[in-house]
């Protein structure tokens, strides 16, 4: 058969739109599979407030035979439209310590990547404090600033603290007492983030 160059371009224009609609099908199908694999298909959704602070951000619960499954953000909240601070986001270990079980999802040992990895690898727990104390000092002694325009200010801004809306007043006296003790200015809150 003498194809020109027309009838070429229509071909595989035909050609395309074939591929195009069989990418669809199968693309549909393998959503639709994934979709019936969910573990919270045809579960209950029950909207929820979450308990670690007083920002309020919506949470759903999704229940499925008396069973809680899975709590994430939820969307229709005014407060947060579906966003959650890390502290909300594991607010299923605040519920399977409720009902006293473990996570299966929580990390039992300290783990580490090293530059340019791209796996973990577990580390003894010592080694790990010990590392991080390390760093903490290398950073600090770096970056230590004693005085600007002749202003004693000891301070490091080459380090920063994240803290908690969990803590009781004792622990964020600790914490803050700890850090300004280092020179750290940047304290920060997690729900602020
Ligand atoms: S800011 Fe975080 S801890 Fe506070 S209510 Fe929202 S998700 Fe929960």
């Amino acid at each position: 058969m003498n194809v020109n160059r027309r009838d070429f371009l229509k071909l595989s224009g035909v050609s395309a739109a074939g591929a195009a609609v069989l990418l669809f099908a199968e693309e549909t199908h393998a959503l639709t599979s994934d979709l019936k694999q969910l573990r919270i298909a045809k579960a209950k959704e029950v909207p929820s407030v979450c308990p670690h602070c007083s920002v309020g951000c919506g949470l759903i619960a999704y229940v499925k035979d008396g069973n809680l499954l899975q709590l994430e953000g939820n969307p229709d909240s005014p407060i947060s439209e579906g966003s959650l601070c890390p502290k909300g986001a594991s607010a299923m270990q605040f519920a399977y310590e409720g009902i006293g079980k473990p996570n299966p999802l929580r990390e039992l040992k300290a783990k580490h990547r090293k530059p340019g990895a791209d796996h973990w690898d577990v580390v003894e727990l010592d080694w790990a404090l010990d590392r991080i104390a390390e760093k903490i000092k290398e950073t600090r002694d770096k970056d230590f600033i004693e005085t600007v325009n002749g202003v004693t200010v000891n301070r490091t801004e080459g380090l920063a603290h994240m803290g908690s809306a969990c803590v009781d007043n004792e622990e964020a006296y600790l914490m803050v007492k700890l850090m300004r003790s280092l020179g750290v200015v940047y304290l920060e809150h997690h729900a602020r983030i």
